[in-house]
């Protein structure tokens, strides 16, 4: 299937449609004309080409994953690093198409991935999302990026997720390493983890002026630098310093809420992973160590989402499943929605997600907009389990073109 094909497609228009554009609470009723790849136009409009009948049905904008790891073969940071990366994409192109099937026509991995992944992807050799990695993430010495048990006498520098990198002239070479083969931001670990073994959550990680470098690198490129982030100590310390991204941001405080938001920074909630690894970690091999880690930050999570609202902090959508975990991937729309509601988790997961990206003309139905779009078997703000019951059929379009 030539799923990211950028060559102009043929016209095809929705009709009879409930439309949310990105924004809006306010659905439009009437056409989508999708032509080259893009929304043509939208609304009381004459159909071209093929013609899909959406009569009953909802269109969203192409969902966007804001924290995914198409390498993430397993729940633990050492099968993860140790597998070969002949395996682990294999793995991911099929993760990747389960996205796609769901919903999903972006996504955005913020520790793995490579130019090769992105290669394939771009010749459509399989199904995908579109795909915005950043490559392996930077980790401290005993970080959240170093999967080393504290009794593991091993060297490890780095692995298809993350990598250790320690100093300001090392981030700044790595840094420029992953921007020369096509990263699109850059992922730094700058609190503790769940995965990790030998790091307390809480303890933020990484010195102010390592992080600053590695945020010079990429603003100079045009980029931006995200980061993996629980405490309100850790979130400071990298907002403080110039990350755009929280990652995860569970334990958030109202005071700090207020900071990321005078920063501009935005949050990535990842619910469905917490919930994923109370109800299926332990079954699934967990470490004892990460189950402990995971109850500390799973409760908190709903509350920050709300939290960082309120401030005025933009807040994003991810999922951050590993494993065999992935298949719950739409778990994390109920949590959201069950936190802050249909119109914000929506927004969250297209038009937010689209200005992390730095690209609006995702997310959105609007002319001109990338024309990736799901209809949806009912009005998801009647009855919201539509967007997450598998059972619900939907169709999913991208760059206009029925791909799933
Ligand atoms: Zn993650």
């Amino acid at each position: 299937m030539d799923a990211m094909t950028t060559e102009p497609t043929a016209p095809l228009t929705i009709t009879n449609a409930l439309i949310f554009d990105g924004t809006s609470a306010d659905l439009v009723e009437g056409s989508i004309v999708f032509n080259g790849g893009l929304v043509a136009e939208v609304g009381d409009v004459e159909p071209q080409g093929q013609v899909v009948d959406a009569a009953g049905k909802v269109v969203v904008p192409g969902l966007i994953d804001a924290h995914f790891h198409a390498y993430a073969v397993g729940l633990g940071g050492m099968e993860v690093e140790r597998s070969p990366l002949s395996y682990s994409a294999l793995v991911g192109a099929q993760r990747l198409g389960l996205a796609l099937g769901r919903g999903f026509t972006t996504v955005r991995d913020v520790a793995g991935g490579d130019i090769g992944l992105s290669k394939a992807i771009e010749k459509g050799l399989f199904a995908s999302p579109r795909y915005y990695y950043t490559g392996p993430a930077f980790s401290q010495t005993g970080g959240h990026g170093d999967p080393r048990a504290a009794d593991v006498d091993v060297c490890f520098s780095h692995g298809h997720m993350c990598a250790v990198v320690d100093g300001v002239d090392q981030l700044r070479q790595a840094v420029r390493e992953r921007f020369r083969t096509g990263s699109h931001a850059i992922k730094i670990m700058t609190s503790g983890g769940v995965v990790s073994l030998t790091d307390p959550i809480r303890v933020p990680q990484y010195s102010g002026e390592e992080i600053r470098a590695v945020v010079d690198e990429a603003t100079r490129r045009g980029s931006y630098v995200a980061a993996h982030a629980y405490s309100p100590e850790a979130i400071r310390h990298s907002v403080e310093n110039g990350v755009r991204s929280i990652e995860h941001g569970n334990l958030l405080d109202e005071a700090t809420a207020e900071l990321m938001a005078e920063h501009g920074a935005f949050l990535v909630p990842t619910l469905a992973a917490y919930d994923a690894m109370n109800r299926r970690g332990e079954a699934a091999g967990l470490n004892p160590v990460s189950q402990a880690k995971n109850a500390e930050v799973l409760s908190a999570g709903k509350d920050a989402i709300g939290m960082a609202l309120r401030a005025g902090v933009r807040v994003g959508f991810g999922s951050d499943l590993m494993g065999e975990l992935e298949d719950d991937q739409l778990q994390g729309v109920r949590l959201q929605i069950e936190a802050v509601g249909v119109l914000e988790t929506l927004r969250s997961m297209t038009s937010v997600n689209a200005e992390l990206l730095q690209n609006p003309s995702l997310g959105s139905l609007r002319a001109g907009a990338v024309g990736d779009a799901v209809l949806l078997d009912g009005n998801p703000f009647e009855d919201p389990a539509v967007l997450w019951d598998e059972s619900r059929p939907r169709t999913v379009l991208q760059a206009g073109r029925v791909t799933a």
